[in-house]
C-alpha cells in the first residue's frame, strides 16, 4: 500500500497514476470520492455549510469508483459523472463538505475496504498517510510552492480552453490549503513517517522516478 498525500496542485494525480502504472497497481483517488458526495449535495438543493445536513445527505450516497489509472470511473447513482465532479461547482464547495465529520468518517470506511487486499495499490488523497492507511508500507507527501502549483494548473487551464487567469487560480489554491489544513478532522499534514518530496522543480517524470526510487527502497528493506 503506497500513500500519496499532498496541497492541491502537486501533480498528484498524474503522479500517482504514473507511479501506479509502473508498477502495475491499482489506484485510488480519494479526493473524487469527496467531489462525488460534494455533486450529491449541491444536486440535492442542500447548502454545502449546512453541516447537519450535509452529514444526513452523506449516508445516503450511492457511489462508486473505478481503480483503473488509465480511466476515469466515478459513479453517482450509477451515472458517470467523472467530468462534472471537476467543475467550478464542485471544485468551490469540496472543502466544506469534506470538512463534516460524518463524510469523512463514511468515506474512511469505504477507502479502507477499497484498498484491503492483496493487490498493490497507490492511494492518493490529504489523509491517507495520517489517517485513512497508518500502516501505508511507503508514504510520500508531495508538495511544491503555492505559486508553482498555480501556474501548472493555469497552464493546464489553458491548455484545455478554459480562461488564463493566474492570480484567480493562485487565490483558489490557497483558498483550498487554508481550509484543508485548519480543518478540525483529519487536517492536511504529513504523517510523521512520510517522506516529503518537493516537486517545485522536478518535472513529472522526474517526480515518478523519484517515488519508485522511494518504492524500490522500502521493498529492498523490507526483503
Ligand atoms: O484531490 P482533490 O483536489 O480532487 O480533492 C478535492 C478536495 O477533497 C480537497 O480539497 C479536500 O478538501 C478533499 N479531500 C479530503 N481528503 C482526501 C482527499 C480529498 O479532504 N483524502
Amino acid at each position: 500500500m503506497i500513500a500519496v498525500d499532498g496541497p492541491a496542485g502537486t501533480g498528484k494525480s498524474s503522479v500517482s497514476r504514473g507511479l501506479a502504472r509502473a508498477l502495475s497497481a491499482r489506484y485510488l483517488n480519494t479526493g473524487a470520492m469527496y467531489r462525488i458526495v460534494t455533486l450529491a449535495v449541491l444536486r440535492a438543493g442542500v447548502d454545502p455549510d449546512d453541516a447537519a445536513a450535509v452529514a444526513e445527505l452523506a449516508s445516503e450516497v450511492d457511489l462508486a469508483v473505478g481503480f483503473d489509472p488509465d480511466e476515469d470511473l466515478y459513479f453517482l447513482g450509477g451515472e458517470d459523472v467523472s467530468v462534472e465532479i471537476r467543475g467550478e461547482a464542485v471544485t468551490m464547495a469540496v472543502s466544506a463538505v469534506s470538512a463534516v465529520p460524518e463524510v469523512r468518517t463514511r468515506l474512511v470506511d469505504r477507502q479502507r475496504e477499497l484498498a484491503d487486499g492483496s493487490v498493490a495499490v497507490v492511494v492518493e488523497g490529504r489523509d491517507i498517510g495520517t489517517v485513512v492507511l497508518p500502516d501505508a508500507d511507503v508514504k510520500v507527501f508531495l508538495t511544491a510552492s503555492a505559486e508553482e502549483r498555480a501556474r501548472r494548473r493555469n497552464d493546464q487551464n489553458v491548455e484545455s480552453g478554459l480562461v488564463d487567469d493566474y492570480d484567480a487560480v493562485l487565490a483558489d489554491v490557497q483558498r483550498r490549503d487554508h481550509l484543508d489544513s485548519t480543518r478540525a478532522v483529519s487536517p492536511l499534514r504529513a504523517a510523521d513517517d512520510a517522506v516529503v518530496v518537493d516537486s517545485s522543480d522536478m518535472s513529472q517524470s522526474e517526480t515518478v522516478a523519484r517515488l519508485l526510487d522511494l518504492v524500490e527502497q522500502r521493498a529492498g528493506a523490507s526483503r
